[in-house]
């Protein structure tokens, strides 16, 4: 059991606690967030999935001293990428359990986010309004799976609530900040002279009058306008004056405390998603080079214009037809780099999809020319196209769809690929003969003793009987005999019976065309 000392009541709050929320897709996570910050994001969303990774700050009693950043992290599987990395950034991690539904595979798959994470995770029953759920069932599913809950041979507190009713939510606040009080949260770690602040990036967009906005996190620090921002971008530290912080609300902002979420508008690039950034007193990219060169993050840069064309050259030599190229674009970095992870999980035999490009913002005539030039098709999410580049689409032959939710979007490259990895079987004739008599054996079966006119006819194969230049009917041949011998084929000029595994209603004078099957 968490317990307040007399030194925790005391003391005043250290940095807030940035928490972090996992579970299965459905449990409540965004009724829950949605409770707590009194707005309705959830009917804005499209499928009723969280598709963007935010973050807000509340004041619990809207006492200063007592508040909690969320980062409202995104539900379906398809980010998991985000949520990795949110369990990482976060203090504490809420793992919402809904009581009707128990342990789900992102139930388990959050629990294995959260033992590998240093963040301390809270239990959240939720749904607890719903009449007849065995929450002590949920409880021993949860330990089962490894996380020792308190009372249960474990100290991780549990907490039951409604995200619905509000019913517990108190509660549960009041646990976060008891236990991040507990845990002492300070800055973490220390930074070199010069840099006055360290961030998480959680969401990059492209927008029209802003140029590019990241959302951030701030973990150690506090940020002002008219400082630097120190990045990462493919390979180089980027150094560039931040020209404005503004709150989740649009709201401009001064400066930004640590523990608190905010976005920095105006950046010369879109900043990959989970990378960490600095803030910096003076433009000094020397001080941050070895942060950033540490951290490796150069593998997660954005594809550049040149990787582009130089995959579509080298995939045009190397194409075995076993992928499905794909340009993708989104319109966020975040469900951009989701959409990417999922894409690339996705295997069928050795069929995979090769993503050829992609991007943030609505689809253009230059994705267009791209698709066309790598023969791939074009997939947005959550973005448009206007008039003139569905014409040019069109034109060019190439296939665009766009969705709005991303599950849809990978069932149909599912579908996709199942279609190309079903081998395309041409028939070929191999021969032709013509139906002279026809008697039926003891046990029943129909032969048609027929001379053979061109080629063979052979056992196995298919076959169709044609009357006037007509299909009557189609079959395979099981067996081929010559007089009473059973042979594979009969050739050219001899007769023979042979008997279908179809009951064909054949006369004298049809005539019987028989194929291969190849690749
Ligand atoms: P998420 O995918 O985890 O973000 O789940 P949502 O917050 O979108 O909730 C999924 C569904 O469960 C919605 O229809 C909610 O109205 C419902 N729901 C969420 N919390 C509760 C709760 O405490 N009680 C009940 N009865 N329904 C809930």
């Amino acid at each position: 059991m968490v317990k307040r000392t007399e030194k925790d009541k005391t003391s005043v709050q250290g940095r807030i606690p940035i928490v972090a929320i996992l579970g299965h897709v459905d449990h409540g996570k965004t009724t829950i967030l949605d409770y707590i910050r009194k707005t309705n994001v959830q009917s804005c969303e499209a499928g009723g999935i969280t598709q963007k990774i935010s973050v807000f700050t509340v004041a619990i009693d809207n006492d200063p001293s007592k508040r909690i950043t969320f980062i409202d992290t995104p539900g379906h599987e398809a980010f998991d990428l985000m949520r990795v990395r949110g369990g990482n950034i976060a203090d504490i991690v809420l793992l919402v359990v809904a009581a009707n539904d128990g342990v789900k595979p992102q139930t388990v798959e959050s629990i294995d986010i959260i033992k590998h994470s240093s963040a301390k995770p809270i239990v959240v029953i939720n749904k607890v309004d719903l009449p007849d759920v065995d929450i002590a069932k949920v409880k021993r599913d949860i330990v089962n799976e490894g996380l020792l809950l308190e009372g249960m041979g474990g100290d991780i507190p549990v907490v039951e609530v409604s995200g619905k009713t509000g019913k517990g939510i108190p509660e549960l606040l009041d646990l976060i900040t008891l236990v991040a009080e507990v845990e002492g949260l300070q800055d973490r770690g220390k930074l070199p002279e010069g840099i006055v602040a360290k961030a998480f990036v959680l969401e990059s967009v492209r927008d029209k009058t802003r140029g590019n906005i990241s959302s951030i996190v701030l973990v150690t620090g506090n940020l002002c306008k008219g400082s630097w921002l120190g990045y990462s971008k493919d390979g180089k530290v980027i150094v560039e004056r931040i020209k404005g912080v503004i709150s989740e609300d649009g709201e401009n902002i001064c400066d930004l405390q640590c523990g608190c979420g905010g976005k920095i508008i105006g950046i010369s690039n879109l900043i990959p998603v989970g990378s960490e950034v600095y803030i910096l007193e003076e433009n000094q990219p020397k001080l941050i080079e070895p942060l950033l060169k540490s951290k490796n993050i150069e593998s997660e840069t954005a594809i550049t214009e040149d990787d582009i064309f130089n995959s579509i050259f080298d995939d045009q030599q190397d194409n075995k037809d076993t992928q499905l190229n794909v340009v993708i674009k989104c319109s966020s970095q975040g469900s951009l780099e989701a959409l990417r992870h999922s894409l690339e999980k996705i295997k069928k035999d050795e069929y995979k999809v090769n993503i050829v490009s992609d991007g943030v913002g609505d689809i253009s005539n230059k994705d267009i020319e791209m698709a066309k030039l790598s023969k791939a098709i074009v997939l947005g999410f959550d973005v448009g196209m206007d008039k003139s580049t569905e014409e040019f689409a069109k034109k060019n032959g190439v296939l665009v769809r766009t969705y709005q939710i991303i599950y849809k979007l990978l069932e149909e490259v599912e579908d996709a690929l199942d279609m190309l990895s079903t081998p395309k079987q041409v028939e070929e004739e191999i021969g032709n003969g013509v139906i002279k008599m026809m008697f039926i054996l003891s046990d029943g079966s129909k032969v048609l003793g027929c001379r053979v006119k061109e080629g063979i006819l052979k056992r196995d194969c298919k076959c169709y009987v044609v009357r006037n230049d007509e299909i009557i009917g189609e079959g395979r041949i099981q067996s081929v005999r010559i007089g009473k011998e059973k042979v594979n084929e009969a050739k050219q000029g001899e007769d023979c019976g042979i008997i279908l595994d179809t009951d064909i209603d054949c006369m004298e004078g049809d005539e019987v065309y028989c194929y291969k099957l190849s690749k």
